[in-house]
């Protein structure tokens, strides 16, 4: 094969692959599988919020343990300095602080109970996220699977023209493929196009009959179009 010729089929073979990407998207199943990942993702997001909410409710709690542990240290040392037989001054302060500590102390408890019930439902919201995160999991596997099996023959085709395609691509200089790499993406895929007549086959406007007669007479099969700059193949295979 010259290497027009291989140029030539592997802008078909890439333009095949365009079509059956497209296709494999296509496949109803394919909007399944979308519509799966949405829903975990959703989830997954929900999850992450619950998660902070339930870190936030420990902290909390691990602050009311610590504050009721200084509270009560505080309770020992202020009933520890008090000296038995002190006068009736010092047993009404002592009674005092003991109640203010006793009231603070009640307060934390209350706090606590709270926070508890608190954690309790985000627990359970948690446990419902993870569930259902993990539903979500197997029906987003279970609609890949049925995506990949009603995409299997185009996966077949794709399969056999990609490895043409490794074929020919290593028979191509790599001059030309960097071209034709970039035409590709300049022009969505049609970058290569042929002579028909004096008409180029994608862009269609006629050469002039100087360019015409330049491209003709030289030696090269590969040149580029001068209207829209794509690959142009000039064949000179019969
Ligand atoms: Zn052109």
């Amino acid at each position: 094969m010259s290497e027009a010729t291989s140029l030539l089929r592997l802008q078909e073979i890439d333009l095949s692959l365009m079509r059956l990407r497209k296709a494999a998207d296509q496949l109803p199943q394919r909007a399944k599988v979308a519509a799966a990942r949405a829903a975990s993702k959703k989830v997954a997001s929900e999850l992450t919020k619950i998660v902070g909410q339930r870190k936030d409710v420990e902290i909390d709690l691990a602050d009311l343990d610590e504050r009721k542990a200084m509270l009560t240290d505080k309770v020992s040392e202020v009933q520890a300095d008090a000296s038995p037989g002190s006068d009736h001054r010092a047993a009404q302060d002592l009674e005092l602080s003991l109640s203010s500590l006793a009231k603070k102390l009640e307060k934390v408890d209350f706090d606590t109970e709270r926070l508890l019930e608190k954690l309790e439902t985000v627990e359970r919201a948690e446990r419902n996220a993870r569930g259902l995160a993990e539903r979500l999991a197997a029906e987003e596997k279970a609609q890949t699977d049925a995506w990949r099996e009603a995409a299997a023959d185009i996966t077949i085709q794709a399969k056999e023209l990609t490895s043409e395609r490794e074929r020919i691509v290593a028979t191509l200089s790599p001059e030309l493929m960097g071209r034709y790499d970039e035409a590709r993406k300049r022009f969505g895929g049609l970058a290569v196009e042929t002579l028909e007549g004096n008409r180029p086959s994608a862009c269609r406007v006629a050469l002039q009959p100087s360019s015409f007669s330049d491209i003709r007479r030289s030696d090269s099969d590969i040149t580029t179009c001068p209207y829209c700059r794509r690959i142009l193949v000039v064949s000179r295979e019969a």
